[in-house]
């Protein structure tokens, strides 16, 4: 008998294409992988060699449950240089990723039975994470009209007396939307109103096509209590598998956090923590030249989206996903129960490209195309995209 808890969590979709590519590719076949939300780059060489100096200096023993002083000293001077956020280092604690840094923060702040907002389309985990801990999920039906934003009107239709948290993903996973400053005011004046705390999910911040990114944490000292950043290493530094993250909240929440962590994990593993510490330290060019080439690769694809008829996308401003509007087939492609689903096992399986079905964000009649890869991969998928498109409305 296992926990009932189960019975309302769906595997992660993006995992399971995933496998099913790694299955395909076992067997012989040559797939195009568009699934993917991980950087195609290595970690920078210089943070490496902070992991590897710390092995030799054996670095290996338990240490502070919310993370290395240097590296929360370096996190905190970054958070004040780069997004206008003071914190000090007893607010930041270091977490094994961000989805870790963001079930601790579920932890520690929320009851059973309370609500989470969650904008559509949402990034696949929150969804489930706010199960595990016995909270629920209640998504907010955002506009296509308005690059699928959350406003504060639209919030303010979906506030109860249970309602405890929003969760804010900017730039957005999966449609790469940014906010603008006056975006992110007007729905943090709401919550602030509301008693509401903000999940401020940043860890695309990095991936940002326009000048002016903006983090909830710094629109002010008030709006600064209520919200939880939540950032990583993962996209920005391609450290997928080094899995490191953090939180920046106050006092109150990071002392709550550090509670859970503690009897959890006690603290990410140190290699990791030193690798991320030299990312801080030594990287910036490195990340740099990353998100010049996600720009150029934005642009590139973009260009041929244009090209193809009977789509439409939202246009991405950050991240390294597009977000693609497949509805026009809706009465030319037969489907059971989902069409973005089956839109995408049939192009994997006549195609040989992985791609996501919207339905894993909560939207269906959307796909989601992933540009973290070589510039080949992805104009050859969007060309297959092309063609079955064709095939389809000329059926
Ligand atoms: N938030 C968002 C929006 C993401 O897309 C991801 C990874 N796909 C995460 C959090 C998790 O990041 P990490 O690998 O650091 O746990």
């Amino acid at each position: 008998m296992l926990s009932n808890r189960l019975l309302d969590i769906t595997p992660s979709v993006t995992v399971g294409i995933s496998s099913k590519v790694s299955e395909l590719k076992s067997s012989g076949k040559d797939i195009i992988n568009l699934s993917i939300g991980e950087p195609d780059f290595n970690v920078p060489e210089k943070a490496k060699l902070y992991g590897v100096e710390s092995l030799n200096n054996n670095e290996t023993k338990y240490n502070l449950v919310p993370g290395l002083k240097i590296l929360r000293e370096e996190i905190c001077k970054k958070l004040l240089e780069e997004n206008n956020c003071k914190y000090s280092i007893d607010e930041i604690v270091v977490t094994s990723g961000a989805k870790h840094a963001i079930t601790n923060t579920l932890l520690a702040i929320t009851n059973p039975g309370d609500e989470v907002l969650l904008p559509k389309p949402y990034w696949v985990s929150y969804s489930e994470m706010t199960k595990i801990v016995n909270t629920v999920p209640v998504a907010i039906e955002t506009s296509k009209n308005n690059d699928f934003k959350l406003t504060g009107d639209l919030l303010k239709k979906y506030i109860t007396p249970k309602t405890k948290l929003l969760i804010l993903n900017n730039p957005s996973n999966p449609t790469g939307a940014v906010y603008t400053r006056d975006e992110l005011l007007d729905i943090a004046n709401v919550c602030l109103e509301n008693n509401i705390y903000i999940l401020a999910d940043e860890i695309y911040e990095k991936i940002c096509y326009i000048d002016n990114f903006v983090s909830v944490a710094s629109l002010n000292e008030d709006i600064k209590n209520i919200t939880i950043t939540i950032n990583g290493f993962a996209k920005s530094a391609a450290m997928t598998g080094v899995r490191l993250g953090y939180s920046a909240s106050n006092k109150e929440i990071a002392k709550g956090i550090c509670a859970i962590q503690g009897h959890l994990v006690s603290h990410p593993s140190l290699t990791s923590q030193y690798i991320g510490y030299g990312a801080l330290k030594s990287c910036s060019e490195d990340i740099k030249e990353m998100v010049k080439t996600y720009k150029h690769r934005r642009n590139l694809l973009t260009k041929k989206l244009d090209s193809i008829n009977n789509i439409s996308y939202i246009y991405p401003n950050g991240a390294f996903y597009v977000f693609i509007d497949i509805s026009k087939i809706k009465n030319k492609f037969k489907y059971d129960k989902s069409l973005s689903v089956e839109f995408c096992e049939a192009f994997l399986d006549k195609f040989n490209v992985a791609i996501v079905p919207g339905l894993a964000f909560g939207i269906d009649y959307y796909i989601r195309i992933s540009y973290a890869c070589e510039e080949n991969d992805f104009l050859e998928g969007l060309n297959r995209l092309d063609l079955f498109l064709s095939q389809i409305m000329n059926s």
